[in-house]
């Protein structure tokens, strides 16, 4: 009999994780590898950030403290939600975690049975039908290509609840296509969530990429834009990406208190809490200075052109300008079938990526670990330089097929 649980063959390790490792593994070993997979910005966390934390130590918060986070910060993350999203909530209705991706396990802990199901757009974030799988949830993907900027239609949302639909899990700006769902687009899917027959669906929004938009895109959230979902809607976020805190691990959830009371209480029985420090740093972060963001946006808009530009240049790409966060998600629908210098077959994004590793030292996530095919992302939280020599690798790499 095998030491581990069955339920674990439901599940694999993150690709996006294990690609970084990779990435770095072969740093490491002295190969020149450029890192495109590691969904993180290149920036390093704003000084005021940093000091808060270290201070917060120096005086000795550094004990354990409430599994729903500490009073301040829950309070700092109703200001936000207010501020930003024009949604009132109270410190009981906030579950602070140890990243986004623990506030998703709790909720989903917290919430599925055995056979619900759980409606996830693809591409969607790698880990969302992971963590549904493994508390016995069923994902039920529903395609949405290129064509359609990979946005979910509500013709697509009616059609995929059924009976047993406990979430549909919204992620926009999207990781990994980067497409943001407008005003006008959530309203029409909050159309059809308010439809007498669906209202036993809630929605899981996923804003981690909230403040990483680009031109005239403005972001919104659904419990926003339709106050009808706000009682059965959860509104998760987190200070990894816009604040530069990917390894701090703080993340947050908003919604109704009884669900964040379950959410609270399996964090009591896990991390017990968010680290102490980091979540004073957390305090700071909110209602600190937030003038950097825009500074940053500036060189990630910068660079998604650069990227977008590169890419469309070589024959057998395909990508779109997308509206936030820090991907881009292109077709290489053209490459598949073509032969490499050495005699492999292309038959999926997957021996793409593989091949732009071998090849040409370039790191980047296949699409079928995001659930569309044939794509891959390429993450441009890196500089300029960088991002011109690793498009003009792959542009060599693809020139080099026949
Ligand atoms: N969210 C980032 C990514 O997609 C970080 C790694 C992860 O947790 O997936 O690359």
């Amino acid at each position: 009999m095998s030491i581990l649980a069955d339920r674990l063959s439901k599940i694999k390790p993150s690709p996006t994780v294990a690609v970084t490792a990779k990435a770095n593994e072969l740093k490491a070993a002295g190969r020149d590898v450029i890192g495109l997979g590691a969904g993180e910005p290149d920036f390093d966390t704003p000084a005021n950030i940093v000091k808060a934390g270290q201070k917060a130590m120096e005086e000795g918060k550094t004990r354990y403290v409430a599994p729903a986070g500490i009073p301040e910060l829950r309070q700092a993350i109703c200001d936000k939600l207010k501020r930003d999203n024009d949604l009132t909530y109270t410190p009981d209705m906030i579950a602070v975690g140890c990243g986004g991706k623990q506030t998703i396990y709790n909720a989903m802990t917290a919430t599925l049975d055995e056979g619900d199901e759980v409606i996830i757009p693809a591409p969607y974030w790698v880990s969302y039908p992971d963590i549904t799988a493994l508390f016995g949830g069923v994902p039920v993907f529903v395609n949405c290509p290129q064509e359609n900027n990979f946005k979910l239609t509500p013709d697509q949302l009616r059609a995929a609840i059924t009976p047993k639909t406990k979430w549909l899990i919204l992620n926009s700006p999207s990781n990994p296509t980067g497409a943001g769902y407008t005003e006008a687009d959530l309203k029409a899917l909050a159309d059809v969530l308010m439809e007498d027959e669906n209202k036993h669906v809630w929605v899981m929004t996923d804003d981690m990429y909230e403040y990483l938009v680009y031109d005239d895109f403005k972001f919104k959230t659904i419990a926003q834009v339709e106050p009808g979902l706000f009682d059965r809607t959860l509104t998760l976020n987190g200070l990894s990406k816009a604040y530069c805190m990917t390894g701090w691990r703080l993340g947050y959830a908003a919604g109704p208190k009884d669900l964040i009371k379950a959410m609270n209480m399996l964090q009591s029985q896990s991390a017990t809490s968010a680290t102490t420090f980091v979540q004073w740093a957390g305090v700071e972060a909110l209602t600190g200075p937030q003038d950097f963001i825009a500074e940053n946006n500036k060189a990630f808009v910068e660079r998604r052109d650069l990227v977008v530009g590169l890419i469309n240049d070589i024959d057998g790409l395909e990508c779109l300008t997308p509206e936030g966060a820090f991907y881009v998600y292109p077709s290489c629908a053209g490459v598949i079938g073509k032969t490499t210098p050495d005699g492999k077959k292309i038959e999926s994004d997957e021996d793409f990526v593989t091949y732009l590793l071998e090849a040409e030292g370039v790191a980047a996530v296949h699409g079928a670990a995001f659930g569309l095919s044939p794509h891959f992302r390429i993450s441009y939280a890196t500089s300029n330089a960088l991002l011109e020599e690793a498009c003009a690798r792959i542009k060599r790499a693809v020139e080099a097929l026949s």
